[in-house]
């Protein structure tokens, strides 16, 4: 059976999709570690449905937050995010989304005024303090990938209460401390990940 839903603490995340736009040199599913979190093995053999991933959720009440997260990138599911994450607001959930920020690149509008009212706060991997350490790690497969996640960054706040970038300390050539500054210059908060702990 695969995993749709896992709790991680008070926690519950979603893995809606293995598809990426990005092809990272440290993500497990790219490593020997293969696409686990937390034991949890998060191998999906199709993707799920609206109905699939209502039932896998149960009452979302009962988490802090209901977290569209997984090794695959949710908004490139975005009508399956949008219904999934409308459904938990009705039922007075939270919602976050965790991203790579390149939602409206890929889907090639901007996707940020469709996901106002439906995501309570959203985390979006910077990664890197410039585009050349950027593509060496996340090897994108769209040009022009990390101009876009700082566009999303910075016009994010307009419809998302909550905006939180995100860089691993650890990696070679990421200046954590210059990733930091750049978030706090596009408006939106910052948060250190460790290298190897996802989740
Ligand atoms: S964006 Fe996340 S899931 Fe996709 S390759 Fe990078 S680390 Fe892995």
């Amino acid at each position: 059976m695969q995993r749709i839903a896992y709790p991680i603490g008070n926690r519950l995340y979603l893995n809606i999709t293995d598809r990426c736009t990005l092809v990272c040199g440290f993500c497990p599913k790219n490593t020997d570690q293969g696409p686990k979190v937390h034991d949890y093995d998060l191998t999906l053999d199709h993707r799920p449905e609206v109905e699939e991933i209502i039932a896998a959720i149960g009452d979302p009440t009962d988490y802090e937050e209901v977290v569209f997260c997984g090794f695959g990138e949710p908004t490139l599911r975005l009508k399956v995010l949008k219904a999934v994450a409308g459904w938990i607001k009705e039922r007075g959930g939270r919602v976050r989304l965790n991203t790579d920020g390149l939602g409206s690149l890929v889907n090639k509008r901007n996707i940020l005024p469709e996901l106002e009212g439906l995501v309570d706060s959203v985390s979006v991997s910077l990664n890197a303090q410039d585009a050349g350490v950027y593509d060496r790690h996340c090897r994108p497969q769209l040009r022009g990938s990390w101009r876009a996640v700082l566009d999303f960054l910075a016009e994010a706040p307009q419809y998302i209460p909550r905006v939180t970038a995100t860089a691993i300390d650890g990696l070679e050539g990421v200046d954590i401390e210059a990733c930091e500054r750049l978030a706090r210059e596009l408006g939106v908060e910052f948060r250190r990940r460790e290298l190897d702990k996802v989740g």
